[in-house]
């Protein structure tokens, strides 16, 4: 089994917590990231991940650096698809292309990744690919109706792509976390987190370590009959069937 992994947006946020939890399962980690250096050299430095700088929405910089990564570091067995922006706003109000940019950005990568990979799982008859998605493409949120569509997206994405791999020992499961403590909610209003925080039973937001556990167990050989699955890691603020 290969044990090299790659985690897109994985120097930052809940992706450093993954990056940091597969390194600590054995595995070279691939962190990808967009543009922020700072966090990408610091990711390095303190977690020995090899870094990579690739725009998650284009597809020829996936396939190369899905190429660059395998030179380096050897094939692919994990891949998470982490990196997301959201650019919220009601409908009535959003331009256009923060529609686009939260639609490559969060679900055209899947794709773009996905396609990088999935041809070398197959022939290796090995793999696991992880899809970050959300809550709030479980149940809709207002002023997300580009992130809801691209998340929800996710999870049919996840699902048509566990029924094409599963003969081929590749899994393919998606994880929607709640409200997670990073640079993403900190950006929201302190208001805006209290009443968030109110509806959660768990009375807290979650810590990206608890989504980074989930990866470690999707990716284990633990989780090898686990595939088309949401995992949700949400405190209970969202129980679906
Ligand atoms: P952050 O904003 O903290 O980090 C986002 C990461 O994605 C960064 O590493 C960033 O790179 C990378 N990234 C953004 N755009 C691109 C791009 N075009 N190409 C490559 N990398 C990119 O986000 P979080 O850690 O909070 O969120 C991680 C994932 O979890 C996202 O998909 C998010 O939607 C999802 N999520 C988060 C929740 C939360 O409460 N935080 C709740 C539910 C889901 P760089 O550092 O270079 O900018």
């Amino acid at each position: 089994m290969s044990k090299v992994a790659v985690v897109t947006g994985g120097t930052r946020g809940i992706g450093l917590s993954i990056t940091k939890a597969l390194i600590a399962e054995g595995y070279q980690v691939a962190a990808l990231y967009h543009g922020n250096e700072e966090a990408a050299q610091k990711c390095a430095a303190e977690t020995g991940a090899k870094v990579f700088k690739a725009d998650v929405a284009d597809f020829a910089q996936c396939q190369k650096t899905v190429a660059d990564i395998e030179a380096a570091l050897g094939p692919v067995g994990v891949l998470v698809n982490n990196a997301g922006i959201t650019k919220d706003g009601m409908l009535h109000k959003m331009p256009e292309d923060n529609w686009h940019a939260v639609i490559e950005t969060n679900l055209t990568s899947c794709f773009n990744m996905c396609r990088a990979v999935i041809e070398g799982m197959r022939a290796r008859q090995f793999g696991r690919i992880i899809n970050i998605s959300s809550i709030n493409g479980q149940k809709g949120q207002l002023g997300q109706c580009n992130y809801s569509a691209a998340k929800a997206g996710m999870l049919g994405f996840t699902r048509a792509l566990a029924l094409e791999s599963a003969a081929k020992g590749i899994t393919v499961n998606a994880i929607c976390p709640g409200y997670i403590a990073t640079d993403m909610t900190s950006a929201m209003p302190q208001e805006v987190l209290d009443s968030i925080i109110r509806q959660i039973p768990a009375a807290r937001m979650g810590k990206p370590e608890e989504i980074a556990d989930m990866v470690a167990f999707l990716a284990s050989d633990k989780a090898a009959f686990i595939t088309g699955s949401t995992m949700t890691v949400n405190g209970g603020q969202y129980i679906a069937a």
